[in-house]
Formats: structure tokens, sequence, C-alpha cells
């Protein structure tokens, strides 16, 4: 492809990018489809000759397009907001326009220092202090698992250089509770940590936050049986029902042991951009490392999680690789972040969050998360409002998790809970293949919930009014109930 042949078919895609923005309401929310599907519309081997760049255009609106479910869309509130403002959309082009490779300082001195400036503004944005240095990951499964090795490092004093784990003859402990990300659990177990060594630590039964003494029971019953504490992994803002584990408890039980404090605020930490939210993540500042996703709620493209550090040098001690075709003859002081992380070569991803941050102005963002903070309040007062309606976990934030209980057909409300569960995942699953809105089914405490979760950029008071009505029709509906 010529750069002039590049300029025509990429005006071509810009246009339809706007186009579909903009109309993107009429589109279903979740396409129809069962797996194989999307197979099964391509050839079985690529077509031996090259096709006009207008063909495969054609055939992405065709084949591609209408297959993903729209995350952008207003009526989508399932998993979390996986919001792509258009702002960083553009600096992702301009990443990709560039080709760099970031394998050093040197590959692409502005790769790495603009990354640098970018993480530094964010870290002010969120009300972090200057002790905290950070670097982009792609995202926050990877942040915690690159945590997870610099917690075994430093718990096992660098045993990467001697005999490592296998050598390495004390048990290494990991706390979180039931309530974290299934990231956690994945990343302790590649890290080397065994499934018998994780503990989940109890929960309050109604906001589901780490319970700060069953957390030093815990400890203590390890440390005295010869094992070592290790990590804890505080959930800042839950995934499921947005809990949020006490920090400044957990940060005065582990500092004592050195046992490392990892923040997982992949969805929440959003939310510290807020001076009036910042009251929920009290005692980061004593954590060991934090990570929070700019590609969720925040609105930046995926992929771009942050991780703040307070000593990245013990991670580079843990990552560092500098075989000799690598080595900088810029010197010491430039930062090398393949050493802050697992992989050598790295896209440009600061330029989406500094074109987002310069064009759509951390102003707007801010009264975007506002809205939706009220929105989610607002959501949650009618359901609560509403006969055999409840939401059933407070709502901290802009996730409201609610439960129906249906009528059997003398007008008696039904508690048994199977059917009840029944019930839900019926409703549930209507409005899913309706394409009308999307949400996620989720468990709690056992028991089956719809959780909504607001915060999409285009989602507004009005899609949450027709939202309401669109449940009732499909819960409250006798038919259904048994
Ligand atoms: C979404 C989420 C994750 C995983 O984020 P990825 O960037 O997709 O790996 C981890 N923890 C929490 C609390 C989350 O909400």
């Amino acid at each position: 492809m010529t750069p002039e042949e590049f300029r025509t078919a990429a005006h071509e895609i810009v246009d339809w990018i706007a186009d579909r923005r903009i109309h993107i309401e009429q589109l279903p929310v979740r396409p129809n489809l069962e797996p194989g599907d999307v197979i099964a519309s391509f050839p079985a081997s690529l077509p031996e000759s090259p096709a006009a760049a207008a063909d495969v255009f054609q055939d992405f609106k065709v084949l591609i397009a209408p297959a993903t479910t729209e995350v952008q869309h207003p009526m989508h509130f399932g998993w979390f907001p996986s919001n792509a403002s258009l702002a960083s959309i553009l600096g992702d082009f301009a990443s990709s326009g560039l080709g760099s490779l970031g394998i050093s300082w040197e590959s692409s001195p502005a790769l790495t220092e603009v990354e640098e400036v970018v993480v530094d503004w964010m870290r002010q944005l969120t009300g972090l202090s200057d002790q905290w240095k950070g670097v982009i990951q792609d995202t926050a499964s990877t942040a915690c698992l690159v945590a997870m090795l610099a917690a075994r490092e430093r718990a096992t004093e660098h045993s990467q250089t001697t005999g490592g784990l296998v050598g390495f003859e004390r048990r290494l402990c990991v706390y979180t509770t039931n309530e974290a990300h299934s990231s956690v659990r994945k990343a302790a177990l590649l890290a080397g940590y065994g499934a018998d060594d994780i503990r989940l630590v109890d929960v309050d039964p109604w906001t589901r936050d780490m319970l700060p003494h069953h957390l030093e029971k815990l400890i203590a019953a390890d440390v005295v049986a010869g094992s070592i504490p290790a990590i804890v992994v505080a959930s800042v803002g839950s995934t499921g029902a947005t809990a949020f584990d006490p920090v400044d408890r957990i940060v005065e039980i582990a500092g004592p042991r050195k046992t490392w404090v990892h923040v997982d605020a992949a969805m929440a930490g959003a939310a510290m951009v807020l001076p009036e939210e910042r009251h929920r993540f009290e005692g980061i500042e004593g954590a060991d490392s934090i990570s929070w996703n700019p590609h969720k709620w925040f609105g930046t493209i995926l992929d771009c999680s942050l991780l703040y550090l307070r000593d990245p040098d013990h991670l580079v001690r843990v990552m560092s690789t500098n075989p000799s075709f690598l080595r900088s003859t810029a010197g010491g002081d430039a930062t090398q972040y393949r050493d802050w992380g697992i992989p050598l070569g790295r896209r440009f991803r600061a330029l989406k969050l500094l074109f987002q941050l310069r064009i759509d102005g951390i102003e707007n963002i801010q009264r975007r998360l506002r809205r939706d903070l009220e929105n989610a309040r607002w959501l949650a007062t009618q359901f609560n409002a509403l006969p055999n309606w409840k939401v059933v976990a407070p709502v901290r934030l802009q996730t409201v998790c609610v439960r129906h209980w249906p009528v059997g057909p003398d007008g008696s409300r039904i508690d048994d809970p199977e059917q009840v569960d029944r019930h839900t995942r019926e409703w549930v699953r209507r409005i899913n293949i309706s394409g009308e809105a999307f949400l996620s089914p989720a468990q709690l405490d056992g028991a089956w919930i719809a959780r909504i979760s607001v915060g999409v950029e285009a989602t507004e008071r009005h899609h949450l009014e027709h939202l309401i009505a669109l449940i009732r029709r499909a819960a409250e509906d006798r038919g259904a109930a048994a």
C-alpha cells in the first residue's frame, strides 16, 4: 500500500467511525450470534491474490463490525464501562502512525518520556503524592502479576538470583477476599504461589469489604506455622459489588512484616480524579503498588492500565534484562520501561492518554464521572421504591446490583431461592437477547443478581428511564415468573 492509497482508505475508515458513533443507538447492543458464526463467514484459507482496500473494508463492515457487542452503546450496562473516547482513539491512531519501537529509551526517547510525563500528570490528578513512580501496563491483570512477582522476590530476598522458588524452603502466602477479581488468583498462581497458600479473608456481609481483624488472625497463624506473608491484594472498588477493602488498616497490619500491599483499583481508580471521592481510597499512600485502568470508566481506549510503585528500583532489580545489544548509549539516567514489566517491546500507549487529557480536558471527564455517580444513585432510589425490587449491595460508585422477587399466580411473593435465581437469570437473558440493552447477571453470596454498571460515555438519564421500563417489562411479567 502506498501512502496515497493509505490516505484515501484511512479517510474512509475515519468517516465510518464518526458515523457509527453518531448512529450507535440504532444498532443492537449485542449481536445475536452462536459461537462459530463469524468463523463460518470466512474462507478457510487466505485467498491467493491481494484484495483492494475497499473490498476488505466492505467485508469489515458487513462481517466483522456487526459481530461485536457494542460497549460504546448508551444501553450497555454489562461488566464495566469500557469507554473509548474519540480523543483517545486519535492518540491511538497517532501511535500506530508513528510505528515506534519501544524497547529502550534510545529506540524512541519520546515513547519513554511522554509516558513519564503523562503517568505523572495522572498521579497528580488522582491525588497521589510524589513518592509514586508509574508505568503503563497493558492491563490490570498484568499489573497484578508484576506486583506478585515483585512481592515474591522481596519475600524471598531475591531467590531468583539463587535457587529460585524451588530452592526456597518456606511457603509464601497471599491474602485477598472472595470479592477479588479472578485475575488476582491467576496472577498468584502464575507467579509461583500455591493455591493452598491463597488465603481468602472474611468480608463484611453487606459491604463485602475485607475484615482487617480476620486478616490479622490469618497472618499471625501463618507466621506461627513458619510461612511468609508475602502479599495482600486489596480490592479497592471490586468489580462485582464495589467492595472497598480498608487499605489504611491493611497497611497497618502488613507493614511491620514487610508484606507487600497491592491495591487493585482497576475499575474504581477513575473516581480518584474526583476529590470528593478520595476518602474511599484512604490509606493507599502506605501501599507498595497501586493499579487502575484508564481503559475502563475513565475513557481511554483499551489497553491502558496504570501501575504505580513506591520502590521502582526493587521492581527493576526483579525485571532487569540488559543484554549488551540493548544497552543504551544514553547512560544510566534514562528510564528503561522494559525493566518495569514483562514485555520488551512496548507500544506508544501514552499518546492515547495524552490526546484524551488534552482534548477532552480533565474538567469534562470529571463532569462525566459525576453525572454517572448521580445517575447510579438515582437508579438505586428508583429500584428501592418499587415493590418486590431491592438494591442488594451498597452503591459506592456507578454499579447498582438489583434483585427482583417474582409473584406467584395468587399474587404472593415467591421467596424460594432457587426459583428467584431461575427468574433472575431468565429476565436478564431476555433483555440481553433482545439487543435493546445489555446487563450482566452475577452471583452475590451464592445467589443470582443483575448488575447494572452505569458509565458509558453516551449514557444519559433518559437511557436509564428506558432501562427501568425494559427491566420491569422483562421481570414483572407474570408468565415469566414460574
Ligand atoms: C476489570 C478488572 C480487572 C481486570 O482488568 P484487565 O485490565 O482487563 O486485566 C482487575 N481487577 C478489577 C477490580 C477489575 O474491575
